[in-house]
């Protein structure tokens, strides 16, 4: 039988993880829950996904907008065997409390404390630490991007030091309320930026510190990466290395990739849904040994890089899989990440 996933806050994420979830073999969708009737709504229902509304109070609003609704939230959760919780940040209380309620599994995103669930996840970092759990938080997309690379040189070489600049992103794409439109804004200009300590939460012995400043654009966030390694390396055993994680893909400035608007049109032209880019898309050509330390470029698509780490945390807490590297190429496999 297939694990039954609740989606609690359909937008930019809810509606990816529940497209990511439906591909699976192993899970499917119980329902999705808005708060109120939109075309997003709509296309839920085109997908075949019942709708349920997050209150009592606004089903007569979807009534009115004549979209079938299957229920609330409250029924969704006794039908489900997990819910991904991506409503915006800060209503996670409320809703940790209505989840243990109902005896209920969930899986927070970035938006919310570590403390919420008190356990932060990433696939390849910390699959083994969420078997059998009853809440977890998948970490930021920035978090996710960082610890993606992060680990992997842990593992093969030991990081003594990471200074990472993150340039982020200002808003999302279909966000009309979020500026700036002409600006770079220092966020926060007292520093550190809170990214280091939430890195520490899935690797707590990395030295690392953050910066970060915002961009007036709505691709992708790129990272600019400098670290000292404990164990010395080369260019091409660093690119080999990334060539071998799932969900790294190296690009070449020659290639014309060139800049986050041709990441994201790399995406579209492979045809991924949503034009969404799952992986770090990293510039093997920027990856430099000088004086000891090694540096990189890498773009996060932050629509996108923890859609497949919800499908595997979803996987861990139940059960569905033991196995990390297995889960990671299941979930791989059902999106066609690395072949597409
Ligand atoms: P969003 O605003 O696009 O979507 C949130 C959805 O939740 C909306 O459909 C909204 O109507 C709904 N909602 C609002 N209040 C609700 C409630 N009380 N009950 C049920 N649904 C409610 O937000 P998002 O960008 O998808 O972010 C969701 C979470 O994912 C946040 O924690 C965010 O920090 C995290 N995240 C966002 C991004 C990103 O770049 N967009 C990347 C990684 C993680």
């Amino acid at each position: 039988m297939k694990a039954k996933v609740a989606i609690n806050g359909y937008g930019t994420i809810g509606k990816r993880v529940a497209d990511a979830v439906a591909l699976q073999e192993d899970m499917e969708i119980a329902g999705v829950v808005k708060t109120r009737p939109s075309f997003e709504a709509r296309i839920a229902k085109k997908k075949g996904y019942s709708l349920y509304s997050a209150s009592e109070d606004n089903i007569a609003d979807f009534e009115k907008s004549k979209i079938e609704i299957s229920g609330t939230l409250d029924e969704l959760l006794d039908k489900a065997d997990i819910v991904i919780d991506a409503t915006p940040g800060n209503t996670g209380e409320e809703y940790r409390k209505l989840y243990q309620e109902h005896g209920i599994r969930a899986i927070w995103q970035g938006g919310e404390e570590h403390e919420l669930a008190g356990f932060s996840f990433n696939s390849e970092a910390n699959y083994d630490r969420a078997l059998g759990r009853d809440l977890a938080r998948v970490v930021s997309c920035n978090t996710t991007g960082l610890v993606r690379v992060l680990y992997a040189l842990d593992t093969a070489y030991g990081v003594k030091k990471a200074r990472v600049t993150l340039m982020r992103r200002a808003a999302d794409p279909n966000d009309i309320k979020t500026g700036p439109i002409n600006a770079l804004v220092p966020d926060p200009i007292k520093l550190p930026s809170h990214h280091g300590p939430d890195v520490n939460s899935i690797l707590p012995d990395i030295d690392i510190t953050t910066m970060a400043v915002k961009t007036s654009t709505t691709l992708m966030h790129l990272h600019a990466v400098n670290l000292e390694l404990k164990e010395e390396s080369s260019q091409d055993e660093i690119i080999r290395l990334f060539e071998e994680r799932p969900r790294i893909r190296l690009v070449n400035s020659k290639d014309r990739i060139k800049s986050t608007a041709e990441a994201m049109e790399l995406a579209k032209d492979m045809g991924r849904p949503r034009g969404d880019m799952w992986e770090n898309v990293l510039w093997k050509d920027s990856i430099t040994i000088d004086k000891g330390e090694l540096y990189f470029f890498q773009a996060i698509h932050q629509e996108a890089d923890v859609v497949p780490e919800n499908v595997d945390a979803i996987r861990a807490m139940l059960e569905l899989e033991m196995d990390g590297a297995k889960s990671i190429e299941k979930t791989n496999k059902a999106l066609e990440l690395m072949t597409s």
